[in-house]
Order: structure tokens, then C-alpha cells, then sequence
């Protein structure tokens, strides 16, 4: 190694799903909405003064956040915007997560927690769920310098449930608890409304997945004013203009056209029950999702070798070579055509392999 490279930082980075740029492939690997935005979105985007690109945006993207207050039904000042929920989040690990005692998140979660735990070099402990992936609430009731929940969980789609996510506050009003809801718009209730109560919870929300923008980077949060303030107070000291221009304005529109939203959540909602029945024919088992995707797992063939299949057959999922969870592919829900699609190629592949094996 050179001399000037012990001073790097060296980090372990987050390793995101492929976007492969392959044509006509089924993409299930990145839980990426199947459905185009709102139209509103294009509208909006339209109407768009392309000369106001020569400005820098509004730092506070205040048309978004207005959109995102009223959605929520609260102030303004109670609601930060970043961008992707990513951003959010590690904002509030450098904002919250500062005491030296190590931050509490689930063994199996969102494998960007502890990169950013890395990155920021801040310890933390990670909480092992029960063995049907369940999360129990006391396991969180001791010392720690944070906690951070994601609500339906990922990769597993479980939903912790409004009642433990009370407990787990009701145990630490010393520490900031942050409740990670990407996914809370596929059959989950957002605890939202529990930051009237508790000043240490801010919830985040992403417009990647129920909103159908992952491309335009854009997440929330909604939490008491002084945690928005001390999480403001940290964007501003990191980067003013986070919220490029197209981002606002189609974010704003996405979060006012409630109708579209309802409408394309429902379908998803009804092709991941269906999803689930024909997967369960098949043999699979998974835990009962209520998330966009499904975290099966078969009995009889390795997660391995049935990720590498689909993928020769053009239909990409997500494999975690990891403890505990490496028997398990996670497959996003897609279209009913894209789910009856991945069906009968599992169908037809079992049913062969079963075959040569007898
Ligand atoms: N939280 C969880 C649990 C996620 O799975 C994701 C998606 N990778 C994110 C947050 C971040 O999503 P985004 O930055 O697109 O809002």
C-alpha cells in the first residue's frame, strides 16, 4: 500500500441489486414499483421552468415538503426530505447516533445499517430475531445509544406491528428511535401519528417503491420539530441543495394523487396474496410478507441454484449469500404477467429437476 493510503477512510460499502441493462428481462431483484408514477408526475414535470435550472433549487424544497406535511397532516417544520430514503437515513445515523453506546438494529434488516455505522464510526449491536424472523420487542429494552426499526422489515416483510414499536419507545425515551417504513404502504400501518407522542421517533418514508420513483431519489421523514431541526441543522452542514428541481416537482405531485397511489398499491397488494398461493402450491414457504416482496425459500432445491436458473431464464431475483438468510431469495412482486411468468418457469423447473433426480 502507498503511503498516502493510510490516511483513507476505508469503508465496506453497501453493495445495491443490479440494474441490469439487458433487454426483455423480468426484473424482481431491486423491489422497484412495476407501475409507472402518477401521471400527475408528468405533468408536473412539463409545466417545469427548464430556465429555473440555471438557479440552485430551493434548499428547504419547499413545494415538496408542503405536499409531504399535508399528506401527513402535519407542519412543515415536522417534515424533512432528502434524497432517497437513504439519504435520510444516513443523515439522522450522523444527527442521532452520537453517544459512544452502540445503536440496536435487527441481525437480519436492511444491510445499509451498518455501513453507515461503519462510515460514520459509530458502534452498534445487532439484535438476533427469533427464528421465524419475528422481532421481539424486550430484546430492546437496555442500554443503547440508538435504535433504528425497519417496519415491514427487510428482506424478511414481516411487520413488527404498531404495539411493539409503542413498547420499544415506551423503554427508551433516552435515545432517538428511527422506524425505517420503505415499505409500510403494502399492508402496514405508519406509526406516523406516534410522533405527536414520543419526540425521540422519526419515521422515514421512501418514493421508491409505493410511489413509483426510484429514479428520482426521493425519501422523508416526519418526526417532532427539534429532531427535524437537529436533522436539518446536519443536511445544512453537509450539502444545501440536496433537492434537485425535477425531484420536487415530481415528488410533489406523486404524494398529492392519492387515487393512482391507492390504486396501484392495491394491485400490488392482490398479486402478492396471489403470488403467495401459487408459491405455496410450488412448495415454497416464506414468512407472511407485507411488503412488495416475497422471501421464499424451498424445501427441497438450494436458494442458489434457483437464483442462478432464473436468472439464465432472464427473470432476476435477489440472493443474499448471508448467514441465516442464504436459503432464501427475495423476489419483488411485478405485474401479474411478470408473476405468472416466474410461476411457471419455478413450475416447469421443479417438476424437470424432480424428474432427473428420481
Ligand atoms: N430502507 C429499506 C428497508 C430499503 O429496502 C430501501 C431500499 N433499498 C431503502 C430504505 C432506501 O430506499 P430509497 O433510498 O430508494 O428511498
Amino acid at each position: 500500500m502507498a503511503q498516502w493510503e493510510d490516511n483513507v477512510r476505508h469503508v465496506t460499502p453497501y453493495t445495491p441489486g443490479e440494474q441490469p441493462r439487458i433487454p426483455d428481462i423480468i426484473k424482481l431483484n431491486t423491489n422497484e414499483n412495476p407501475y409507472p408514477p402518477s401521471p400527475a408526475v408528468a405533468e408536473n414535470l412539463r409545466a417545469m421552468d427548464i430556465d429555473a435550472l440555471r438557479l440552485y433549487p430551493d434548499p428547504a424544497a419547499g413545494e415538496l415538503t408542503e405536499a409531504v406535511a399535508a399528506h401527513f397532516g402535519v407542519e412543515k417544520d415536522r417534515v424533512f426530505v432528502g434524497v432517497g430514503s437513504d439519504d435520510c437515513l444516513a443523515m439522522s445515523f450522523l444527527a442521532f447516533f452520537n453517544s459512544g453506546r452502540p445503536v440496536l438494529f435487527a441481525d437480519i434488516t436492511y444491510s445499509f445499517y451498518d455501513v453507515w455505522a461503519g462510515l460514520f464510526g459509530i458502534p452498534f449491536e445487532t439484535v438476533p430475531l427469533a427464528d421465524d424472523f419475528t422481532l421481539r420487542p424486550e430484546d430492546y429494552f437496555r442500554e443503547n445509544g440508538g435504535i433504528i426499526i425497519a417496519s415491514p422489515n427487510a428482506p424478511t416483510g414481516l411487520l413488527p406491528g404498531t404495539d411493539a414499536i409503542r413498547q420499544i419507545l415506551e423503554h427508551n425515551p433516552g435515545v432517538v428511535v428511527i422506524v425505517d417504513e420503505a415499505y409500510i404502504d403494502f399492508g402496514g400501518e405508519s406509526v406516523a401519528g406516534l410522533t405527536e407522542e414520543y419526540e425521540n421517533l422519526l419515521v422515514v418514508q421512501t418514493f421508491s417503491k409505493s410511489r413509483s420513483l426510484a429514479g428520482m431519489r426521493i425519501g422523508c421523514a416526519v418526526g417532532s420539530r427539534k429532531l427535524i431541526k437537529y436533522l436539518s441543522d446536519v443536511k445544512y452542514s453537509f450539502n444545501s441543495y440536496t433537492m434537485n428541481l425535477p425531484s420536487i416537482c415530481a415528488g410533489a405531485a406523486a404524494i398529492a394523487d392519492e387515487a393512482y397511489f391507492e390504486e396501484t398499491r392495491k394491485k400490488i397488494i392482490a398479486t402478492r396474496e396471489r403470488s403467495k398461493q401459487e408459491l405455496r402450491a410450488l412448495g415454497f414457504t416464506f414468512p407472511d410478507s407485507q411488503a412488495n416482496f416475497i422471501f421464499a425459500s424451498h424445501p427441497e432445491v438450494p436458494a442458489r441454484e434457483l437464483f442462478a436458473a432464473l436468472r439464465q431464464a432472464g427473470i432476476i431475483v435477489r440472493y443474499f449469500d448471508k448467514p441465516r438468510i442464504d436459503n432464501y431469495l427475495r423476489i419483488t412482486v411485478g405485474t401479474d404477467a411478470q408473476m405468472d411468468a416466474l410461476i411457471a418457469f419455478l413450475r416447469k423447473f421443479l417438476a424437470e429437476r424432480k424428474e432427473k433426480k428420481l
